[in-house]
């Protein structure tokens, strides 16, 4: 045992050990645009933490979960994503948690909402490609609370655009300073390495190195004579572009990074396993601990001693049968054990905890115990929702778990009208967990379903039909993207609802929402009414 898990065995007192233990909780996900290597790196930080054995374990659950469109294959895989949505594993005396953001297909309002969940993220880009679409978007959900970010260029190992361009297009598309912290030498085939900007020192590249206990040569000091033995011109070519680098960004600056607004930069390759512990470092020395949490009343702190947390995703569960869902909790302070009673606010009501599950090296487990930043996962029958609230008994309701207003719109017609009822059953249940949102138009027209990646569509058509025994037909609609509406007038809002009502829909929480059939449409109905207010996401109730 090291001095300092020593001294927090040591401690007396049970709020020092529950402040002890929170600051070693590293909580983050990963941001990147499809086949930027986000599959490829989780793998490697799973080995670096001893989650994982052999390298390909994430790879072929990636496979299985996309080779295939048959639907009997979503229902086994729902156990597969609920036990890689959270992936916990140490790294230097800590804890990490590392969140998975559901992409490619499956990208979803899960995506946005993982990251409100995280007090860190990690964005890798492809440095062939640069800033793409998925990332930009990702990014801006996380500069809602000015996440700290770190940044991987991956992929060294291919010809890449070059560093510098790289770093210029993540500040202009980005709107965040870069601070490199390594600088590549070379790429592609010539592609020998980082140079650590910040311990002025050299780590030699050698393709293929899987695990972590190879370890890397290290050259100490820009100026060694083992750089010019070793690399000849490349060496002095190396100074001249360091000193460049150095003159021209910008020095890292921790207070920045944890304000959001400069992202450290480290050069690698995931598939070779190089650059990803100096990851891991960054994430251990300089990403926030948990972070005190916003509530409607108070801002709770990691280091209380009394248990809070609030669910920011629900998964249904293997059996269809069974309506079991999987509710995910992160733990905002104290200590959770098994058996516990919490109070779940919104209910109002106390419930026994006796089968938590975490998510210890990709198996799911029963709790013993979490701490902030931790996330469990809560086994309930639909009366947990996203958004609630737990705590031993203080009535507190966390903010900052948001719907986020839908990119994708679908009709919705079902062939047998008889089952209306069973449909607006399940679309309000489905919607309760996040698979989707529903908007009801006010002036009765079918009912109109949001959402982000269109696999939501899918998802929902089929368990409607499975679940439900709905056959529903979705159908392309008018609508570009959606905005809640308020406003502190209630005759200009009465004014407002009238004369758009074509245009205007109730959400699945009764909520007024403006669907709107372009941006420019948008944009001139704001302009038109300046008293009312659009906003682009929504709290839970
Ligand atoms: P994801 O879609 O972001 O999860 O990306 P993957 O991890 O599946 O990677 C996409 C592709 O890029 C796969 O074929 C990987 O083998 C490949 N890849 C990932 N990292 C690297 C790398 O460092 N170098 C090279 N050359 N290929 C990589």
């Amino acid at each position: 045992m090291n001095d300092f898990a020593q001294t927090i065995e040591n401690t007396s007192s049970r709020g020092e050990r529950v402040a002890a233990k929170a600051a070693l909780r590293r909580t983050f996900a990963i941001i990147s645009h499809p086949d930027a290597g986000k599959t490829t790196l989780t793998e490697k930080l799973l080995l670096f933490g001893g989650a994982i054995q052999l390298a390909g374990t994430v790879k072929a659950r990636k496979a299985s979960r996309h080779a295939t469109s048959d639907w009997m294959e979503i229902e086994k895989q729902r156990g597969i994503s609920v036990a890689s949505s959270v992936m916990q594993f140490p790294f230097r005396e800590h804890v990490v948690n590392l969140l998975d953001t559901p992409g490619h297909q499956d990208f979803s309002e899960d995506t946005y909402r993982v990251l409100t969940a995280v007090d860190s993220a990690l964005m890798v880009i492809d440095a062939a490609k640069g800033v793409e679409t998925q990332t930009v978007k990702l990014l801006d959900v996380c500069r809602l609370r000015d996440t700290p970010i770190i940044t991987f260029m991956n992929k060294m190992d291919r010809e890449a655009r070059d560093p510098m361009e790289l770093l210029d297009e993540v500040e202009s598309v980005l709107k965040i300073q870069c601070a490199p912290v390594t600088w590549p030498i070379g790429m592609g085939k010539r592609f020998r390495g980082v140079y650590h900007l910040l311990r002025d020192s050299i780590l030699l590249f050698q393709p293929g190195q899987e695990s972590r206990n190879q370890a890397m040569e290290v050259i100490e000091g820009l100026d060694n004579p083992q750089m010019d033995e070793r690399f000849g011109d490349q060496a002095r070519e190396l100074r001249d572009e360091v000193e460049l680098v150095r003159g021209a960004s910008h020095p890292f600056k921790l207070e920045a990074f944890l304000a959001g607004r400069q992202t450290p930069v480290f050069f690698g390759s995931a598939i070779n396993n190089f650059g990803v512990r100096e990851i891991l470092d960054a994430l251990v020395d300089w990403a926030p601990g948990p972070q005190p949490r916003q509530t409607t009343t108070r801002a709770v702190k990691p280091d209380e001693e009394k248990f809070t947390g609030f669910v920011f995703k629900i998964q249904a569960n293997m059996d269809p049968q069974h309506r079991d869902r999987i509710a995910f909790l992160r733990v905002c302070s104290g200590r959770f054990e098994r058996g516990m009673r919490i109070r779940h606010l919104r209910m109002n009501r106390d419930i026994q905890i006796s089968n938590a599950i975490t998510f210890m090296a990709q198996e799911r487990e029963q709790v013993e115990e979490a701490y902030a930043g931790d996330i469990i996962g809560l086994h309930n029958h639909g009366n947990i929702q996203i958004g609630d609230s737990f705590s031993l008994g203080e009535a507190l309701q966390f903010t900052g778990v948001p719907y986020f207003a839908p990119e994708l719109f679908r009709r919705v017609r079902i062939k047998n009208p008889i089952k209306v009822k069973q449909l607006h059953k399940g679309l309000q249940q489905l919607a309760e967990e996040g698979a989707t949102q529903v908007f009801k138009p006010l002036n009765g027209g079918d009912l109109v379903l949001g959402a982000v990646g269109v696999l939501q569509f899918e998802v929902v058509a089929h368990r409607l039909k499975a679940e439900y025994g709905v056959d529903a037909v979705f159908e392309p609609v008018n609508t570009h993207t959606a905005r809640w509406i308020s406003c502190s007038d209630a005759r200009v809002l009465a004014d407002f609802e009238k004369k758009l009502a074509d245009q205007l829909a109730h959400d699945g929480a009764g909520n007024l929402a403006y669907l709107a059939s372009s941006r420019v449409n948008l944009e001139l109905t704001q302009e038109r009414w300046p008293q009312v207010t659009f906003h682009a996401t929504r709290e839970h109730a």
